[in-house]
């Protein structure tokens, strides 16, 4: 009789397991990315595989198979890590928009960014005066920021006792960590930062194609530089990334069809200078059949049944049921673990107005789909709270009005250069689309103490609305913090 499956010990497999990294050989990204490729026809283990693939051919592999017939996938397996160093926090946010790759950025919350850190778009080349215009609103805002840091450091002394024991550079650091959170906002979207890089080739010629095909001139720049230093890492790989016509004709052709059917609005929507431009959510669409939804992709993964059967009887099955089904299916999900893929079944379209420094944290959650409108200082912003109690309120206007001026003055010439002038106050409109998976992520990170308060407040916000709607899909979501209207019991 022969032994069950389970019973058979390590050695005797025919086929001993082998795990190694093929990183240890010594060879280039596109030499691994082939070596792997290469599995596909050959019976041989990759490490012998990989000895016959040498740099020609690995690049003659993939220009007659990855590029020639499209077998695109094969560049996933030669990754890229760029230093990106001095670009502006507006083509950092181009750049970052390409959902599978991996970023870390300067952090306007832990940093004091130095002087006159911004950036000068070439649009302006040919408007000296209105060039002029603009470094002074920069220098401003930089100007503000700096005073506004110092403004609140005294502030925050005179109200922050010192914790017993703490040291002067841990009790400086504590005030300047508040400080800088709440000073930040007077940054413009010029700042300049550093970004490095993890990406893999295929990734990479599409961040490529979609920054040489941007209208800003840096962004393009960018896009130029990023193909010239990721060819020394894959030569072959990202040889052909470049401008898309679509790509480049995209915005053009969208700002055409608002125009014609009268939906390209410019004129500012508030005074922002009286600072009424609150944040706003909404949930614009949720699914009320979610609960169906859910409760049958469980029950579908061990059904012969094909899933709109199951769908129609779980229809059948009545409230409580259903709320079983889904209650003890989720009942085990520890603080740290990731609801399963099942729950990606439900989503949630939202459209929130946030600042451009909470627009700028969301946006880096990559399981969404995400639709800013640009930069704008047409909707406004909110001084934010410990500078408004320092009393340095007329101090962040008179720093903004001349950014504003700017702002609509480089319109005219350049509407894509004026987004530089909007700082990290002014709110933006973003439609958002996520499921519930990943709204389990987003929660539980952005409405944590330890997240910004621009971002926790809207995220709070988009989930109370979506616990209103659904309580019981969030009953076992569990919260670093629970806001006071929890409907359920809070959990450690
Ligand atoms: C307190 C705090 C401080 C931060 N400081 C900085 C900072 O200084 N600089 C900075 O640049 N960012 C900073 N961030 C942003 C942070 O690094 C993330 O980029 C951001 O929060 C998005 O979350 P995420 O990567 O967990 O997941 P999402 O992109 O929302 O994805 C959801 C989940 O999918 C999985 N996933 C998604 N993509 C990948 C992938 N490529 N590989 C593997 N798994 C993946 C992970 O499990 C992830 O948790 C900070 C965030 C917080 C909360």
């Amino acid at each position: 009789m022969t032994e069950p499956i389970n019973k058979i010990r390590e050695s005797d497999q025919l086929y001993s397991r082998r795990v190694y990294p093929l990183d240890e050989l010594g060879l280039t990204e596109e030499q691994i990315a082939v070596a792997f490729a290469m599995t596909s026809r050959r019976p041989e283990a990759f490490d012998e595989i990989a000895k016959q693939v040498s740099e020609e051919k690995a690049a003659d592999f993939n220009e007659r198979w990855v590029l020639g017939y499209g077998h695109a996938s094969v560049a996933e397996h030669a990754v890229v890590h760029l230093a990106v160093e001095n670009v502006s926090r507006l083509a950092v946010d181009t750049l970052e928009d390409n959902r599978l790759a991996s970023y870390t950025e300067k952090s306007s919350r832990y940093q004091v960014m130095p002087e006159d850190y911004y950036y000068v778009p070439e649009e302006l080349d040919q408007h000296p005066a209105l060039k002029q215009e603009y470094e002074a609103a920069c220098q401003g805002l930089f100007q503000g920021y700096f005073k506004l840091i110092d403004g609140c450091m005294d502030y925050l002394r005179g109200i922050t006792p010192r914790i017993a024991s703490e040291r002067d550079g841990a009790y400086r650091m504590r005030l300047s960590r508040v400080a800088t959170d709440h000073c930040r906002a007077l940054l413009p979207a010029a700042t300049l930062t550093h970004v490095g890089v993890t990406a893999n080739a295929r990734t990479l010629e599409h961040a490529i194609a979609k920054l040489v095909s941007a209208e800003l001139i840096e962004e393009q720049r960018l896009g130029e530089a990023i193909r010239e230093q990721g060819r020394l890492v894959t030569p072959t790989l990202i040889k052909y990334a470049d401008k898309v016509d679509y790509l480049q004709r995209a915005p053009g052709l969208a700002l055409e069809l608002a125009r014609r059917y009268g939906f390209a609005d410019e004129e500012p929507a508030v005074d922002s200078v009286t600072g009424d431009g609150a944040p706003e959510v909404k949930l614009v669409h949720w699914d009320p059949m979610g609960e169906e939804k859910l409760a049958a992709v469980i029950l579908y993964r061990y059904s012969n049944l094909s899933y709109d059967e199951v769908l129609e009887q779980v229809k059948g099955l009545g409230t409580e049921a259903l709320q079983a089904i889904i209650d003890e299916s989720s009942a085990g999900l520890g603080p740290h673990d990731t609801p399963v893929r099942e729950f990606e079944v439900v989503d949630y379209t939202f459209e929130f107005l946030l600042d451009y420094g909470a627009y700028r944290e969301f946006k880096r959650h990559r399981m969404m789909s995400y639709l800013p409108q640009p930069l704008t200082v047409a909707h406004g912003y909110l001084i934010p709270q410990v500078v408004a109690d320092a009393g340095l309120s007329a101090l962040f206007d008179d720093a903004v009005r001349p950014a504003e001026e700017a702002y609509w003055n480089v319109k005219e010439v350049s509407p894509q250069a004026a987004q530089y002038l909007v700082t990290h106050a002014h709110n933006r409109r973003v439609v958002t689309r996520f499921n519930l998976r990943e709204s389990y992520h987003l929660f539980k990170m952005r409405t944590s103490d330890e997240a910004h308060f621009a971002i926790r407040e809207p995220m709070v916000e988009a989930m109370r609305l979506a616990v209103e709607v659904q309580p019981q899909l969030f009953r076992h979501l569990k919260l670093r913090n629970y806001p006071d209207w929890w409907p359920h019991a809070k959990q450690d």
